[in-house]
């Protein structure tokens, strides 16, 4: 799942790439070498973690950081028995509060 994440956190920061050249440039630029990263990385991410991060990408971040037992997507602390859940990997590193990605 953190392996996951990881491609989450590289797909994030594509779209974003694509998103602000659209609004610096007013329209789509050519950026099929972004596109087809895109694409490679989605194919190796499931369906269910895919339309998660899609609903939450239109409202900004999808994954977002985590930093001294905060989620910094909402600035909510995470329970410590959470985390360890995520880090062994029992548990989808989730925020409980935000359901945003986090990256552990
Ligand atoms: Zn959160």
């Amino acid at each position: 799942m953190l392996k996951k994440i990881k491609l989450l956190l590289e797909l994030q920061e594509l779209d974003l790439v694509l998103k602000e050249a659209k609004i610096v440039h007013g329209k789509w630029i050519d950026s099929k070498s972004v596109s087809d990263k895109i694409s490679k990385i989605r194919e190796r991410v499931d369906k269910q973690t895919l339309s998660r991060y899609d609903r939450l990408i239109k409202q900004g971040l999808s994954v977002v950081q985590f930093r001294n037992g905060m989620c910094l997507g909402c600035n909510l602390s995470i329970p410590i028995g959470d985390i360890n859940r995520m880090t062994v990997g029992s548990m989808a590193p989730i925020c409980t509060n935000c359901g945003k990605f986090i990256d552990l």
